[in-house]
């Protein structure tokens, strides 16, 4: 089940599973960054890419907050929350 969270920066971020990895999003279930499979994903919307919990944690430590990209972030948010059926 989809699950909508924040980044330590802002970022928003959705954890998703297997089904709406491979049913819904039509993708392998792997990492962008590492290439390893995963049963769980974080979706980095500001990035469209999607990382294992090790790549994102590195992400969540490392990024930093670009007021310039939540523009992007969000017409990123607004396809994948109707494909996804996130209620916010
Ligand atoms: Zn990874």
């Amino acid at each position: 089940m989809a699950n909508l969270f924040k980044s330590k920066v802002g970022w928003k971020i959705i954890k998703v599973g297997l089904f709406e990895m491979k049913v819904i999003i039509q993708g392998f279930g792997i990492c962008d960054y590492c290439n390893k499979s995963m049963e769980e994903g974080n979706l980095i919307l500001v990035l469209n890419q999607i990382y294992c919990d090790s790549c994102y944690n590195r992400f969540d430590n490392d990024s930093r907050y670009y007021a310039e990209d939540v523009s992007y972030e969000n017409k990123v948010f607004e396809y994948y929350k109707s494909i996804l059926k996130i209620v916010v």
